[in-house]
């Protein structure tokens, strides 16, 4: 399954990341997916939770987003949305477009509580 190997290398990135924070805890961790990055959101989520589960960074909180698909139109310069597969610029009619993002899975953001924090959440 793609989702599966895609989930297996954002958990391994993010263990990398947050490896040398002392007194640091994972919380949450972000994850933008494009739209024509052939991934579906709801399979990349449950597969990040299970490995997460298994590894050092259980009890995170993962959240997936998805990146709509922008594109720059080489004639006008303007940055337009694709939807629907319509490589066409909506300004100037163009064909001639370059996908800037949305064709991808990218790592977004991860935010670490300290420790102390952590604990007196559970606590409450
Ligand atoms: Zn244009």
């Amino acid at each position: 399954m793609h989702e599966m190997s895609i989930a297996r290398s954002l958990v391994v990135q993010v263990i990398d990341l947050t490896r040398d924070q002392p007194g640091q805890s994972l919380s949450s961790v972000r994850v933008r997916v494009g739209e024509l990055a052939g991934v579906e959101p709801q399979l990349l989520l449950a597969a990040c939770e299970m490995l997460a589960e298994e590894s050092a960074i259980a009890n995170t909180r993962w959240e997936i987003l998805s990146q709509p698909l922008l594109a720059s139109c080489e004639l006008c310069g303007e940055t337009i949305e694709i939807r629907g597969f319509c490589f066409a610029c909506n300004h100037c009619g163009s064909t001639s477009v370059r996908v800037t993002s949305g064709d991808a899975v990218i790592l977004e953001q991860i935010t670490m509580v300290a420790m102390q924090a952590a604990a007196e959440d559970r606590e409450r």
